[in-house]
């Protein structure tokens, strides 16, 4: 495995990667901000079962950290994730320096406009237009056949596959599910900063989604404001969570479904996500589906 931390370096060793391989072979992307868990791994193998060459790459992003956010405080831990990048066979992993990435000061951003105007848009001005900066970076630099991202921040999925298909990308996004802890909190690298107490009522969020999911099954939750008052009631009963938001939305549309549509209406995938703050942390969840399987199951 080789650490690179220049951007020439990296296109350096990319290139005579291709000069070896008869037919160039196949690289993959696996984006992160570090502080890496099993939800990264899960990119990680996707990303070297599809890929010959697996690069990895590390950057704390501060254009997508709005003020008053986390970037200088947010978990850093180096020697771990690249002990952790070995173990799931990456190749490259590539740790620029904020100077390397943005040398001056950035005139030019990716603006990806109303799928990033609701749910974390909302609540984080800037946030996306930083991610699908940065990510059209690192696709440029790279050039990865596919670029591998967890359903974890499904909005952020679909924000990068609008890039994509509007500006012609040469570059395929693999959407991965969400790996959850035993007890069901999904996976995060901010979970470090929750008290026990915020731990213990931060399950609020998975439960409050299986919950509507199974009402959902048996008929007690039929319409979108069925869902969304339930997901509500379920999380308030949690007296340390903050709710953000607990929307009901068509994937990867964005488009609010109405408070009086039958969710067995509806075609195509559904999601229902959250944002909801234990203290100073914010979580987000969701749960992704297709409103004819799930009721089909009653
Ligand atoms: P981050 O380091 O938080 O920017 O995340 C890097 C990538 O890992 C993103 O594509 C996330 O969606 C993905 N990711 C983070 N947590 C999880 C999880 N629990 N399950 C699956 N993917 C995840």
């Amino acid at each position: 495995m080789k650490v690179i931390r220049t951007i020439s370096g990296l296109r350096q060793e990319l290139n005579s990667l291709k000069q070896t391989r008869k037919d160039g072979g196949s690289v993959g992307l696996v984006p992160t901000m570090g502080f890496l868990h099993a939800g990264h791994a899960s990119l990680m193998t996707r990303a070297r079962e599809m890929s010959d060459t697996v690069v990895l790459s590390i950057f704390v992003n501060p254009i997508q950290f709005g003020p008053g956010e986390d970037y200088e405080t947010y978990p850093r831990d180096e020697e771990r994730d690249l002990a952790l990048a070995e173990r799931h066979g990456i190749d490259i992993v590539f740790i620029p320096t904020v100077q390397e990435m943005y040398p001056k000061q950035v005139k030019t951003k990716i603006v990806v406009s109303e799928l990033t105007s609701l749910l974390c848009g909302a609540s984080r001005p800037g946030h996306f237009d930083g991610v699908t900066t940065v990510v059209s970076k690192l696709i440029n630099i790279i050039k990865p056949n596919r670029a591998f991202f967890g359903l974890k921040d499904a909005q952020q999925v679909a924000v990068l596959q609008q890039m994509v298909t509007d500006l012609n990308l040469d570059v395929e996004i693999i959407p991965c599910p969400i790996i959850r802890e035993k007890d069901g909190l999904a996976l995060s690298s901010r979970n470090v900063y929750l008290s026990q107490e915020e731990r213990t009522q931060a399950l609020i969020l998975s439960r409050s989604l299986n919950d509507v999911r199974e009402a959902m099954n048996c008929g007690k939750a039929t319409t979108a404001a069925e869902a969304r008052l339930m997901l509500n009631e379920i999380i308030h009963s949690a007296p340390l969570a903050v709710i953000e938001y607990a929307e009901v939305l068509s994937f990867p549309e964005l488009s609010r479904v109405e408070d009086d549509t039958l969710l067995v209406d509806l075609q195509g995938q559904v999601i229902m996500a959250l944002a909801v703050k234990f203290g100073k942390t914010r979580l987000i969840d969701n749960l992704l589906f297709t409103p004819k399987e799930v009721l089909s199951l009653v």
